[in-house]
């Protein structure tokens, strides 16, 4: 028997402390509840919320049904109207999240969290460290956390609720130091960015860290990582492999696996969770993907209605085996923003291309950049590998072609070309999150 996601208890006790089993009925009731009360609130507290749900009243939501027609918010409307989105005045914030700005506008993209939504976020976080962490335990946290509010922070001050101690390290920048904390401190779990921890697993004492046996679980909190990925952490340490899935806007927790494996356990106490077609707007049917929508349900510094997060993923129809009542989420595809469409129309997306690339024994990393070169997509990937030669070029080359990818080759419609990364120094910190460079808009036909 899989133990059951902690996550159930923690909404049971949060929403129906009164019964002693959390049902999907149950879960479902509240959160309507939650969502009518919502929406009120919003439209008496923010001007933005107060124009988009002119047309919405709140007494007219009967079933979940209705809630379609509520108008989605998306991330520029953050950046267009940001504290207008605001329900509390300035002084009952107490932490604003810039993000960094690669859209279109130019404008940054500011969340406002008040003490209260932080503290929904602290109690999320010591809920799904419960999935694997145990008092006495000890934690290195390789997310930054130096300010208060921020994800290392919150996620210490989680641990220290459940007895567990932890070291917020902060983003990797040296590999030998932090493995040098994991080694000597004997560290028992970590919690980090799929990219910087897949590098971190490759250096130099991760045979040793293998041997010592006290690693035993790692949190990867990420957007997407690949399996191919996952196995090979797991197999650099020898330990076992979670994932969280989360972002700012979603108040930094959305949710995380449970012991199968199987996906995302979702914060469903906190959050509406929907998947919707990007095209249509309307919800997809389980088991098939779409885009990841969100409504926050007991946020008070910024409630986001219907959030656009531009994720794809879908509902597991299939109960988790762990037998809990909450939805299970597979992972994350791709961001539609970070993804490119081919001339014919097929989708390329990193995760596709780490999927392949990282199941290859030797590949560290990788860059890959498209171009546009006599009306045909040219895809190059630059390789950092443990041993570039031609060989390796040719049975990667290979590879691909036996893949998803094979169709596009053999049809002429994308061709690859292998490279070798000329700066093989793998820089850590560089690594967060790969994007395939798109240049085919600009003007370098050859
Ligand atoms: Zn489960």
């Amino acid at each position: 028997m899989i133990e059951k996601t902690p996550l159930e208890e923690w909404i049971r006790r949060k929403i129906v402390p009164e019964t002693p089993d959390l049902t999907r009925e149950r879960l479902t009731t509240y959160q309507l509840k939650k969502i009518i009360e919502n929406i009120s609130y919003v439209q008496n507290n923010s001007t933005f919320y107060h124009n988009l749900l002119s047309d919405v009243s709140p007494c007219d939501i009967k079933s979940f049904y209705d809630i379609r027609r509520i108008p989605f918010t998306t991330a520029d409307d953050i950046k267009k109207y940001n504290l207008q989105m605001a329900c509390v005045s300035q002084n009952e914030i107490s932490r604003v999240v810039t993000l960094d700005t690669s859209g279109t506008t130019g404008l940054p993209k500011r969340i406002y969290f008040t003490e209260e939504d932080q503290e929904l976020t602290t109690d999320f976080f010591q809920a799904g460290m419960s999935t694997f962490t145990k008092p006495g335990e000890k934690i290195l946290i390789l997310l930054p956390g130096t300010r208060p509010g921020s994800i290392g922070d919150l996620l210490q001050r989680a641990l220290n609720r459940m007895d567990v101690s932890s070291v917020v390290y902060g983003i990797v920048d040296e590999p030998e130091k932090v493995e040098s904390i994991i080694i000597d401190k004997e560290i028992n779990g970590i919690v980090g960015i799929p990219q910087q921890i897949f590098a971190l697993s490759m250096s130099e004492k991760a045979p040793k860290i293998k041997e010592m046996h006290k690693l035993k679980n790692v949190l990867l909190s990420t957007d997407y990582v690949s399996d191919s990925a996952v196995k090979r952490i797991k197999e650099n340490w020898g330990c076992q492999i979670y994932e969280h899935y989360g972002m700012t806007e979603m108040g930094l927790g959305g949710g995380v696996f449970c012991k199968a494996m199987q996906g995302y356990h979702l914060r469903e106490a906190d959050m509406l969770f929907e998947i919707i077609d990007p095209e249509s707007g309307e919800p997809v049917k389980d088991d098939e993907f779409g885009e990841v929508v969100f409504t926050t349900l007991t946020r008070k510094g910024m409630p986001l209605i219907r959030y656009r997060t531009g994720d794809i993923s879908r509902f597991i129809k299939h109960p988790c085996e762990c037998g809990t009542v909450l939805k299970t989420m597979d992972k994350i595809q791709y961001r539609i923003n970070s993804s490119v469409k081919l001339t014919d129309g097929y989708i390329l997306t990193m995760s596709k291309l780490e999927e392949i690339l990282f199941n290859i024994e030797g590949v560290l990393d990788f860059d890959a950049i498209l171009k546009l070169k006599y009306k045909r997509d040219c895809l190059t990937i630059y390789l950092n590998t443990l041993f570039f030669t031609e060989e390796t070029k040719e049975k990667i080359l290979e590879v691909l072609k036996a893949s998803e990818l094979g169709y596009q080759i053999s049809k002429g419609k994308l061709k690859i070309s292998i490279e070798e990364k000329l700066n093989k120094e793998l820089d850590i910190k560089a690594v967060k999150k790969r994007k395939i460079v798109d240049m085919r808009g600009e003007n370098h036909e050859e």
